[in-house]
């Protein structure tokens, strides 16, 4: 079983690194990448419980970028770059502190109507962990306002909604190159999901598989199954690989584990396109 999209508590997931890494080996996951938003701090514990439990690490990330023609956040997944690439580590740096700014202005609007204080949601976010809307979500569940993260999102952070304020990030195009650059492989994550913005056309797509990109992730939780025809239909066009994944996040969300998973000979191609991408950086 090949899991190829999953978050920790470094960012917006609510098992450390190690537990993660753990719970996919004790569930039969052979293949595992941790894909937290925005950062890789989370690569050194993973790799080490991953060697202790004897299950293949895929490091990864998956990157918030904003669509130049229709403004909107697109994440892209990025795997095996190398986390020192000077481009990348700048990127990293910019989404973080855009992360904490947007963050507080989000607090802020909802504080005019909700009792819930930056201080609230800080709390839950140490230094170094990648901040968004679900740790709003969590202040607002420790505040008593709502019971959930699904109800958060439902009733006051969802996408557009009074108390949304854009992250605004490079352009997907950006980076794709900056990853294929940085010896990685990228993945448009989730194309088609249903709660979010429109998501990237397939014009963008084009552009993105003349860059470089490598796949695109067909089979995930919120996509339903004409997105998943349409999907398969470009991925073949633009011969891009299909990937299938849970984007677990824990107990933030209810989808389990390897919920959707990645062939064994996607898997290959994409160990093998990055081995090349490192090789003629
Ligand atoms: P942000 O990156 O700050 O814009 O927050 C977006 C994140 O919120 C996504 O990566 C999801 O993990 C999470 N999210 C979106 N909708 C929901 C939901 N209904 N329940 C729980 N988490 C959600
Ligand atoms: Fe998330
Ligand atoms: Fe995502
Ligand atoms: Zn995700």
């Amino acid at each position: 079983m090949i899991d190829l999209h999953t978050h920790s508590t470094v960012s917006d997931g609510t098992d450390s690194p190690r537990d993660l890494v753990r719970l996919a080996a004790e569930q039969g996951i052979s293949t595992l990448a941790l894909t937290d938003h925005d950062t890789t701090v989370g690569w050194a514990e993973a790799r080490i419980a991953a060697e202790e439990h004897g299950i293949q690490l895929i490091e990864g990330a998956e990157f918030s970028t904003t669509d130049p023609s229709t403004r909107s956040t697109i994440h892209m997944l990025a795997y095996l770059f190398d986390p020192a690439s000077p481009d990348l580590v700048a990127e990293i740096g910019r989404a973080q502190t855009a992360r904490r700014e947007r963050g507080r202005r989000i607090v802020d609007l909802i504080s005019a109507d909700y009792p819930l204080t930056w201080e609230d949601v800080s709390a839950l976010v140490p230094e170094g962990t990648t901040l968004g809307r679900p740790h709003i979500a969590e202040g607002l569940i420790a505040k008593g306002i709502v019971q959930s993260r699904d109800e958060a999102f439902d009733t006051i952070l969802y996408d557009n909604g009074p108390y949304d304020i854009a992250l605004e990030r490079m352009s997907p195009l950006k980076l794709v190159k900056i990853i294929a650059a940085s010896g990685g492989v990228s993945v448009a994550a989730h194309p088609r999901a249903a709660t979010r913005n429109a998501g990237l056309s397939a014009q963008s797509l084009t552009e993105l598989a003349d860059a470089g990109l490598f796949g695109l992730e067909v089979r995930h939780p919120e996509h339903d199954e004409a997105a998943r025809i349409e999907l398969t239909g470009i991925a073949q066009r633009l011969g891009l690989a299909i990937t299938g994944s849970s984007d677990y996040h824990g107990h933030g969300k209810s989808v389990r584990l390897a919920a959707e998973t990645t062939t064994p000979d996607v898997l290959e191609a994409l160990t093998t396109r990055a081995a090349k991408n490192i090789s003629t950086r």
